[in-house]
């Protein structure tokens, strides 16, 4: 018998008139931080809004024309649609945020905000981990601040892989493609028809079609080569986030950075800013390079130009985390389009060299191409310093110019709504006050009871959630009942209210899921104590050419599944904001165990805190700033010298030692009313001081204050005037570069080593410049109490020493210097390279002793 063919038919509604907006509410990602939007559809039908996934386009093209027929007449759906919209028109119309109009003129100045992915909400699946999270509630707030901004990324039609796991534990990659108009986008028009773009690729152009997403008051730029113009090949360069090989990699990033600042460019839109997230976005730096020696300037000024107006954020010191191209990789993919350009092959590679190696590393070139630079924790920013050194070699990592601002999560994305009810009640403008910590120590005057049954209630329906998905995963795999009965107990089991502990990330084995489980058998009396239970939840993806990281999951699965264990481990398929969302909200305990100094920051422990779960985890990333003794628990990590399994094997330890003498007996000490009101302490402790810390309107105005607004500064200097500063600049360096190695320092004398505390003592120096001027270098003498280190550390004073003299073709430079210090203390003396219109005065690298 032959089988028919089977033509799919979707026959879509008609939105009725009463409720028409719901079709802008749709459009905008307003929803995805917006609790009031997504209820309206899930009002109209629950059971569609959950098996569309939360995908409010796919909701209005699925709905029954009679349910929306029945809405648009229901008096009570009616008024709280017309509530919804008022505060999304009054979001819309509402004021920039405090002090940003100061830093950031809105009618002069403009943040262009490049990404490889972006997180924004799970019916928009374009990102995998952390850094597109991250990217997404950097764009929300940046709207909810009002920040004159734009973001730019591409659109990847089968996104990230989706996960299952089956009954040995294996993960199993799907991908599944979605059509644009089941997102939240629509093409960009231009002259009537859908903007593209092209960039030039070896013996050909590959074109990108141009998409806008709403986010509020923003737009992020979405390219994708998925069209006809294209061979079949480069359509689906788009395809997969973080798929192919190397060579897919730099096509992907070429049709960011180049073709993303071509998207601008096409739509006249003028960046003052630039800001690029992470190196896969750096080839923006080439693109506009090229525009500015359009423009005349030779390739030299035209960087100066534009690193000035450039910050680079770099977000993992996990060696895999960073892009490095080989030599011809490199040289095939860009060499059409550099030819085109007029860019010299040898000049572009050495932007991306790092430590003489014959590759091209795309960390490197975002570093050489900006003069802003930031790591995204404190502990970050001095690893990152560290790394990247050689960058600016002859100066201390302590002191070249990577610095950090913390990350923060999006709070209204996050917050559960149970939560922001109550703070609506307790304390109104809570909203408005993300900056203010003082503020919340309102939190306190909530009743502990009150605050209590919140937490149960988001436990009870983070449980339920746990129960369904895990039923779901294990009836596809052949579980029999009575095991998934088994599995669900301890979850479920309303008179014990067990500890539950989560664990959901990205299998990254840096993260060190299995760290709880080095010493078994004592995890498992902790686990299994029938007067004081604790479930563990794990949830997480690795990337499917990551196989330590898929044999993580496995072993977790067979733990998982030992008869001893079940019901207290439990491991949940395709972890996405979704569930993290459940999962952050509900649980009692958030647990990471990162290898330090690797997590660069993490944020889904910020997003924990913020909902009142309490963090165990290593004092690595923004933790190590968090921690504060008395909103959480710590585990100090061991000295990164020593041995890696002895140091598992400690930290392991201090775990199950926290975990068994701390807080399991914290949590079960529980008096009459139900509840341990010493946990409560303890929760408040951190939901108050973590919440109005590390938000991302806190971060995004770090960005603005530090970054945004000296960028858009040092941009308008370098090119004012047919960029007359850029070209002294640039000359002035590459005067600087060919006389450096030639110059020399000595002291000239000896350097008293003792005197009255109210005298002074000389110094004098003798510099040979080889052909510099007195003035193009700087002469200091830095004073530390204490013999501490070799280099300036915060307290150390700095004294300038002033050109004087001439001897035998050397300057004198000498000044009198007061001691700082009563007692002993430590005078070091440096020359550096020195120009006004550095952006960091040590950029150059170039620094000597004497
Ligand atoms: C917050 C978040 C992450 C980042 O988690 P870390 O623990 O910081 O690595 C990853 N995935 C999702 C879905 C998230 O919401």
């Amino acid at each position: 018998m032959n089988k028919a063919t089977e033509f799919r038919l979707e026959a879509r509604p008609h939105i009725p008139e009463a409720i028409e907006r719901l079709d802008v509410l749709a459009n905008d990602l307003f929803y995805s931080w917006d609790h009031g939007v997504r209820s309206l559809f899930a009002r109209i039908d629950l059971r569609l809004w959950q098996k569309v996934e939360h995908n409010p386009k796919l909701f209005l093209r699925r709905a029954s024309q009679t349910r929306l027929n029945e809405a648009a007449e229901d008096r009570a759906f009616l008024a709280e649609y017309r509530r919804v919209l008022s505060s999304y028109d009054a979001y819309l119309e509402s004021d920039p945020g405090e002090g940003v109009v100061e830093a950031l003129d809105p009618n002069t100045s403009l943040v262009a905000y490049f990404c490889a992915e972006f997180g924004f909400h799970e019916s928009f699946p374009i990102y995998s981990g952390g850094l597109g999270i991250l990217a997404g509630d950097h764009c929300k707030a940046a709207s909810d601040l009002g920040i004159p901004f734009v973001a730019v990324g591409l659109l990847y039609q089968q996104g990230y892989f989706i996960q299952t796991i089956d009954a040995q534990g294996q993960q199993v990659a799907r991908y599944e493609c979605h059509s644009s108009d089941e997102l939240p986008i629509t093409p960009v028009e231009k002259d009537g028809k859908q903007l593209t773009v092209s960039v030039p690729f070896p013996g050909r152009d590959v074109h990108a079609r141009v998409w806008q997403a709403r986010v509020g008051h923003i737009r992020l730029y979405l390219l994708d080569s998925n069209t006809q113009a294209n061979s079949p090949d480069d359509q689906d360069l788009t395809l997969q986030l973080y798929g192919g090989d190397s060579s897919t990699r730099i096509s992907q990033e070429m049709l960011l950075g180049i073709g993303g600042t071509r998207v601008l460019a096409e739509l006249g839109i003028e960046p003052t800013a630039w800001h690029i997230n992470e190196g896969h976005a750096a080839f923006q730096i080439l693109e506009r390079c090229r525009v500015a020696m359009t423009n005349g300037l030779n390739f030299d000024t035209a960087l100066e130009a534009v690193a000035a107006a450039t910050l680079f954020t770099t977000h993992t010191p996990v060696a895999a985390g960073h892009d490095i191209f080989p030599r011809d990789l490199v040289a095939h993919n860009l060499g059409s389009y550099l030819e085109q350009s007029g860019l010299e092959f040898d000049r572009i590679f050495a932007l991306g060299a790092k430590n003489g190696d014959d590759s091209f590393n795309m960390t490197c070139l975002g570093l050489r191409g900006s003069r802003f630079h930031n790591g995204v924790s404190r502990i970050h920013g001095r690893i990152a310093s560290e790394m990247e050194g050689d960058i600016w070699p002859q100066i201390p990592p302590q002191e070249n110019p990577i610095e950090y601002i913390t990350n923060g999560v999006h709070v209204p994305t996050f917050l559960a709504p149970e939560w922001a009810s109550l703070f609506d009640i307790q304390a109104p403008t809570w909203k408005s006050e993300l900056l203010n910590p003082a503020f919340w120590n309102f939190v306190d005057q909530i009743p502990d009871y009150h605050y209590w049954s919140v937490h149960k209630a988001l436990k009870q329906q983070m449980a339920e959630f746990t129960v369904r998905r895990l039923k779901r995963q294990h009836k596809r795999n052949g579980t029999g009942h009575s095991v998934t009965e088994r599995m669900t107990r301890q979850l479920i089991s309303p008179d014990k209210d067990a500890l539950v502990i989560g664990f959901a990330r990205r299998f990254a084995t840096y993260k060190r899921a299995t760290l709880i489980f080095s010493d078994l058998p004592r995890l498992e009396r902790l686990l299994t104590n029938p007067d004081y239970p604790v479930v563990l939840v794990f949830a997480g993806k690795a990337h499917p050419q990551d196989h330590p990281g898929q044999q993580l999951i496995k072993v977790i699965h067979g733990l998982s599944m030992q008869p001893a264990l079940m019901g207290h481990i439990i491991l949940l398929e395709d972890y996405d904001q979704a569930m993290a969302r459940r999962l952050l909200s509900g649980v009692d305990v958030w647990l990471n165990t990162p290898e330090y100094p690797k997590e660069a920051s993490g944020t889904s422990g910020e997003k924990a805190a913020v909902n009142g779960a309490l963090n165990l985890s290593v004092l690595d990333g923004w933790w190590g700033e968090g921690y504060d003794k008395t909103n959480g628990w710590a585990i100090t990590p061991r000295d990164t010298e020593l041995d890696q399994e002895f140091r598992n094997r400690e930290e392991a330890r201090d775990l199950l030692d926290l975990l068994e003498l701390e807080i399991v007996p914290l949590y079960y000490n529980r008096a009459s009313q139900g509840y341990s009101k010493g946990w409560v302490t303890r929760s408040k402790a951190s939901m108050k001081t973590i919440t109005p810390r590390f938000n991302a309107q806190r971060m995004v105005m770090d960005y603005v204050r530090n970054y945004y607004q000296p960028a858009t500064h040092q941009g308008r200097l370098m090119t004012a005037n047919d960029s007359t500063v850029a070209k002294e600049l640039a000359d002035w360096k590459a005067r600087v570069r060919a006389a450096w190695e030639g110059v020399s320092v000595t002291v000239k004398g000896c350097v008293q080593d003792r005197c009255a505390w109210d005298e002074s003592v000389e110094l004098k120096l003798s510099v040979a410049l080889n052909g510099l001027a007195p003035e193009d270098i700087r002469v200091e003498c830095l004073v530390t109490p204490d013999c501490t280190g070799t280099h300036a550390e915060p307290g150390t004073d700095r004294f300038i020493l002033a050109p004087t003299d001439e001897e035998d073709g050397h300057t004198i430079y000498e000044t009198e210097v007061n001691p700082p210090y009563p007692g002993l203390q430590t005078l070091r003396l440096r020359i550096y390279p020195y120009h006004k219109a550095l952006t960091h005065p040590l950029e150059m690298g170039a620094m000597l002793w004497a």
